[in-house]
């Protein structure tokens, strides 16, 4: 790791500080994860994307400056699907009930933005009563309904639902500039689309902890689909600038990802 120093070119994502320590530079790594490739063949020809990161030292952002979104497309193949793990399973089992605890559901019309195969709000529909829309571009067929949640194989459109609260499971580190999505889903610029008739919207957000991968040495981590990497006060920082306030912000899964529950009044 080299000592801090002004960059001229660069800024940081979330709070606009030049003053950035570079962290890891790599060459031509797989986009994706948790892509599935058929043959040997095809997975060395994945497509690749330069990590080159750095960390602000304003706000403790971690981020990709080699980044570019336009590379990215998660309607390849791509599973990232645990709920066949007991442990997974019994993790979600505890943020079903946090979640409940802090924002009492029962009702509501829930959002999950990135859901994934669904996973977890069906876990969460298992446990409480509600309305539910999981937005994922990657999503099969076959999870188009279930019972009152419904799933739509696309991005978060906001004409389709107006949530109570809204969730983000694992999606905001693959997200290059988190105020541009934000802005989009939650409505924080006029004028503000995505959320603006309720009176308030609930917030519950989930990330891979910085704290965790830097005590551990996680050097794994540093992946093209991750671009962006939250400690405590950076995503607090984050959610601040769109108007939510924490209600709690914790660590979760033996300290591996970062809980984070907040709430906006419109
Ligand atoms: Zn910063």
């Amino acid at each position: 790791m080299q000592a801090t120093s002004p960059n001229q070119k660069i800024a940081c994502p979330v709070c606009g500080a030049n003053q950035l320590t570079p962290i890891l530079k790599k060459k031509a790594m797989p986009l994706y994860n948790l892509e599935l490739h058929r043959s040997r063949a095809d997975a060395l020809a994945a497509a690749r994307g330069d990590l080159d990161y750095y960390q602000c030292s304003g706000c403790t952002f971690v981020f990709n400056a080699a980044f570019n979104p336009s590379l990215m497309n998660y309607k390849v193949a791509y599973n990232n699907d645990r709920a066949l793990s007991q442990i997974y399973r019994a993790y979600m089992d505890t943020v079903c009930e946090r979640i409940n605890n802090m924002f009492d559901i029962t009702g509501k019309t829930i959002v999950e933005v990135g859901c994934g195969s669904g996973e977890f709000l069906k876990q969460l529909h298992q446990k409480y009563s509600f309305r539910g829309y999981g937005y994922d571009p990657n999503l099969s067929a076959a999870n188009n309904h279930h019972e009152t949640l419904t799933f739509i194989n696309d991005y978060y459109r906001a004409d389709l639902a107006k949530p109570d609260l809204l969730i983000l499971r694992h999606t905001l580190e693959h997200l290059g500039d988190p105020h541009v999505f934000l802005d989009e889903i939650t409505g924080t610029q006029a004028p503000r689309l995505a959320l603006a008739p309720a009176k308030r919207v609930d917030l519950y957000i989930e990330v891979p902890a910085w704290e965790w991968i830097v005590e551990r040495n996680q050097i794994f981590a540093f992946s093209f689909e991750h671009c962006s990497y939250y400690t405590k006060p950076a995503l607090e920082k984050t959610l601040t600038k769109h108007g939510f306030q924490t209600r709690k912000l914790s660590f979760g899964f033996k300290g591996e990802h970062l809980e984070y529950y907040g709430t906006r009044k419109n």
